[in-house]
């Protein structure tokens, strides 16, 4: 599974880099970026938190 943050939906709250920081970073425009490798399995919980917790559901999961 990969993530992905939707640049013009993020805000910029840092509730998915506090929840999963090995996954989610901001980047130079203080928005949200996730790695582009695929999750760890035991990310994965972490994952669907952060997507729950985005307020403008910008996280989308990506499953190969
Ligand atoms: Fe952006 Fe959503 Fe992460 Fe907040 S939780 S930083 S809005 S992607």
């Amino acid at each position: 599974m990969k993530v992905n943050v939707n640049q013009d939906a993020c805000v910029g709250c840092g509730a998915c880099v506090s929840i999963c920081p090995d996954v989610f970073s901001f980047n130079d425009d203080g928005l949200a970026e996730a790695i582009t490798k695929d999750v760890q399995a035991e990310d994965e919980d972490k994952i669907l938190d952060a997507v729950e917790s985005c307020p403008t559901e910008a996280i989308s999961k990506i499953n190969d």
